[in-house]
């Protein structure tokens, strides 16, 4: 390494902030790109009615900075041994804020939350769905910022006058973040957190008035839009005393791509935590889906734009929870590889894990899971096997789709998350998908993209081709099952999930 005699690296280190949902992470990278440090604080989330999501905006500052202060101090560095603060954060939750006070104006909604449903329902009936999805590449969904900041400013007192009036601002975690950071000099999104709001014009890459007029948002609450590694202003020397240039901001799942390099067209990620995000980078032109899938801005840096088609699986790491905490059958996540290479195969038995509806590309929120195939000989191991399994089908449907929007084949699969840990899973995500997938050294990619956008825009990383050289250690899963085999066990699931739907 280049270190110094001290220990330290003469050439100083990137800070990624993570702001998730369920915690917040501040992680130090070194030029190898090697997190060297890392301090965490968990978040809470508020469910104050059914299906409503909230989450205190101050709690989410106190906790970013709290975790910032300490991943510095901790690791005995100097605030000026920080070259750049990236962000990657949770996206589509939002904060309404008062402009001279900083104080928020109600908790943030956070991007589960459902509670703008009735609207959406008459946007839908009305028939604005293909514009919405032309101008956004989104499909209109409370998910979105849009109708949630509406929310706000129709339900608490006297906010929609003063947001017209120019007294409120409104953001995504990464604005209310960037805004506390630089005490209020830089009002700022990036074009991938905006692309998720569905007030973005994703062909313009700037606001549109129609969509801010037809979700009723006004404009001047919005801030500025900026490429990922634009200039997002300096952290406030009460933080830093060095005050650190923000040189990187990125939606959670986009950082994930970018960490991933997928700089290319038909390069794609998946991340397999809790559900799957997958992402496939499609060029420098919008696909709009014909299969439910999104159409998002997936990498803004470098002077260039490249869009991501993008599909989540709902059921994932879940799966596995319910083998173990409901079912009983393993005692451990980790459990799950060998449990399931404990037989040759499922014996012919499906479980489709629809507990909460199936997403792209059948998309039916009334479908519930079924298990198919079962026999009296059917055991324990096998339906642990058919869990982690449904995993890699799900997952190899969502990718078909996106594969079927675009006329680009995915060459290999880059993954990461909890449960890419799992050797299994992996080996059958190859085989089913007759494609190899690739696992980097280290897994975590979400904190890891940020930080390679801030370390490129301020000259501490070269070139995207000096961050290559760095990935070390991957590990790759070439698929070794046979055509026929392949074909028969996507036979067996196609079965079961028509069966499901039905
Ligand atoms: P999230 O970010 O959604 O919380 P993580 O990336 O932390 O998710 O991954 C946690 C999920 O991965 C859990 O649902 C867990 O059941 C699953 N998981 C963790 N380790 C394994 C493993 N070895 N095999 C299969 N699933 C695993």
């Amino acid at each position: 390494m280049d270190s110094s005699s001290n220990g330290r690296q003469d050439r100083g280190y990137i800070l990624s902030l993570d702001a998730g949902t369920s915690s917040v992470r501040a992680i130090l990278y070194d030029s190898f790109g090697v997190a060297v440090a890392m301090a965490q604080r968990p978040l809470r989330l508020g469910f104050p009615q059914a299906g409503w999501v909230s989450q205190d905006a101050m709690e989410i500052l106190s906790r970013s900075i709290a975790c910032m202060v300490e991943v510095q101090v901790e690791s005995g560095i100097h605030s000026d041994e920080i070259r750049a603060v990236g962000i990657a954060n949770q996206r589509e939750t939002v904060v309404v804020w008062d402009k001279a006070s900083g104080q928020p104006i109600a908790d943030a909604i956070v991007w589960q939350c459902r509670r703008t449903a009735p609207e959406v329902k008459e946007l839908l009936g009305a028939g604005y769905g293909p514009l919405v999805q032309e101008r956004t590449g989104l499909i209109i969904d409370p998910y979105f910022s849009a109708t949630k900041i509406a929310w706000i400013l129709d339900h608490v007192e006297g906010a929609r006058a003063r947001a017209e009036r120019g007294e409120l601002l409104a953001g995504t975690v990464d604005t209310w973040l960037i805004y506390n950071f630089t005490h209020g000099a830089v009002h700022a999104t990036d074009y991938t957190n905006a692309s998720r709001t569905m007030l973005f014009d994703i062909h313009a890459l700037s606001w549109s008035d129609e969509l801010c007029e037809l979700f009723r948002v006004p404009r001047q609450m919005l801030g500025e839009a900026l490429p990922s590694d634009g200039d997002f202003g300096r952290v406030s020397s009460d933080i830093f005393s060095h005050h650190p240039p923000i040189a990187g901001v990125v939606g959670d799942q986009q950082s994930s791509l970018f960490g991933h390099l997928c700089f290319d067209a038909g390069m794609a990620k998946n991340t397999y935590g809790t559900g799957c995000f997958l992402l496939m980078n499609v060029g420098r032109e919008p696909v709009l889906s014909t299969h439910g899938l999104l159409c998002t801005v997936g990498i803004a840096a470098g002077g260039e734009v490249s869009y991501a088609l993008e599909g989540s699986v709902f059921q994932a790491g879940s799966v596995v929870q319910w083998l173990r905490d409901e079912l009983g059958l393993i005692k451990s996540a980790e459990e799950s590889a060998e449990v399931a290479r404990s037989v040759p195969s499922t014996g012919g038995c499906y479980l489709v894990p629809a507990f909460t509806g199936l997403g792209a590309p059948w998309w039916s929120s009334d479908a519930r899971g079924t298990l198919t195939g079962l026999t009296r000989a059917t055991n324990g191991a096998e339906i642990v096997r058919a869990g982690l399994e449904s995993i890699a089908y799900q997952s190899a449907d969502v990718l078909r789709a996106m594969e079927a929007d675009c006329g680009m084949p995915v060459r290999e699969l880059r993954v990461d998350g909890g449960a890419a840990t799992n050797d299994f899973l992996m080996g059958f995500q190859a085989n089913i998908l007759a494609r190899p997938v690739v696992r980097p050294g280290a897994a975590e990619r979400t904190a890891l993209g940020a930080a390679y956008l801030a370390g490129l825009s301020v000259g501490y990383w070269q070139s995207v081709d000096d961050l290559a050289a760095r990935q070390a250690g991957e590990r790759r899963y070439e698929p070794t099952m046979s055509d026929a085999e392949r074909k028969e066990l996507l036979a067996g699931w196609d079965d079961a999930v028509r069966r499901t739907l039905a």
